[in-house]
């Protein structure tokens, strides 16, 4: 457990400390790396993760050759597919059937969003579930909300590590959830519920998120509007995970130039907060991270090997 506050001087604005995910994330991709290894030497078993992507989506072409450079940079097999922007739902279901079938493949994870003719939960519901690594499938949503398991959504499962490592136990601590997506806001309640939080979540239609906010000694913030939260919205001290990525343009000596920022405002948060993510750099980096994890965890429950077993 971390110190949640940096220290001041007593002239200085009260500063955050930085949360940092660049740094946990790479101590996850090494741990991830040894139990690679150890899973190759002791038992013969390479894990193999098989992304698809469907289309030219830029943003998610970019994202698909970070997850590919970083599976084989931890020393696993990397199986990528692009289709064609046309591919019918019937062709999808097909490969997806393909990868099922591959023995190679421990993990599968299918780039959203899909184009327009493609049923996204047809397509997620079709992947075997020990193989659905980023656990959207409906087998592990309800394992994840009957029985706190299964496969684990990755950027809640990154908010939490960090979580984990900044603040220590969870128990008892107020936790706002802002955003009640199937990918980010529901599974993160699921799992701060699990940590015995006491956990709110708010969404378009709640009254005073302001209040909501202020209330939180956990404030997650999901969704997809740049520096929507406000500084005087934080609880002084409260632990800010900013899962927001927002492209924003603003003006340069050049012209304009594009920046990423979160939910949060973030110049204002800092102050306010005893420890916050930054954007970039806070809850992206986890993201990869925790599918490289979880690729490793459907390896081992698919040769029935203890992942306890693979620990230095
Ligand atoms: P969605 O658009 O699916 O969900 C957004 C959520 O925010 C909805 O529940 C919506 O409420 C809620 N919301 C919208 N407006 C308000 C408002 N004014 N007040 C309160 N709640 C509001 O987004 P995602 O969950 O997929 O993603 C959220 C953000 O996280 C995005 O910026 C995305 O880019 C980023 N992201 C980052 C990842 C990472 O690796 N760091 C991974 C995944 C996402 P309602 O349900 O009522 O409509």
């Amino acid at each position: 457990m971390r110190e949640p506050r940096s220290s001041m001087t007593p002239d200085s604005p009260q500063q955050a400390r930085l949360i940092d995910g660049r740094a946990t994330a790479a101590r996850v991709r090494a741990e991830v790396a040894r139990q690679v290894a150890v899973l190759a030497a002791r038992h013969g078993v390479t894990p193999g993760l098989a992304v698809v992507l469907v289309g030219d989506d830029p943003a998610s072409e970019v994202y698909v050759r970070n997850k590919g450079k970083q599976t084989r940079e931890a020393g696993m097999r990397s199986f990528e597919t692009r289709l064609p922007a046309s591919t019918s739902q019937h062709e999808l279901l097909a490969h997806v059937a393909r990868l099922n079938a591959d023995k190679a493949v421990h993990g599968i994870l299918v780039q959203l969003p899909l184009p327009r003719q493609i049923d996204e939960l047809a397509i997620i519901d079709a992947l075997a579930p020990e193989k659905d690594v980023d656990g959207f499938s409906i087998i592990n949503t309800g394992l994840l909300a009957a029985r706190g398991s299964g496969m684990i959504p990755c950027t809640p499962l990154g908010c939490l590590l960090l979580l984990k490592e900044y603040v220590g136990d969870l128990g008892g601590q107020r936790a706002l959830v802002v955003g009640r997506s199937n990918l980010v806001g529901k599974p993160m309640i699921q799992l701060l519920l699990r940590e015995h939080c006491t956990v709110t979540v708010a969404h378009s239609r709640t009254r005073d998120l302001a209040e909501e906010c202020r209330r939180a000694d956990i404030l997650i913030a999901a969704i997809g509007k740049p520096g929507f939260i406000k500084g005087d919205w934080i609880r002084p001290g409260a632990t800010v995970i900013d899962v927001g990525i927002n492209r924003i343009s603003e003006p340069s000596s050049e012209g304009s130039r594009d920046r990423l920022v979160g939910d949060v405002d973030f110049d204002a948060a800092v102050r306010v907060a005893g420890a916050i993510t930054p954007v970039p750099g806070g809850v992206g980096p986890m993201t990869i991270a925790c599918l490289l994890k979880n690729t490793v965890t459907a390896a081992c429950a698919q040769n029935r090997i203890d992942p306890g077993s693979l620990s230095g």
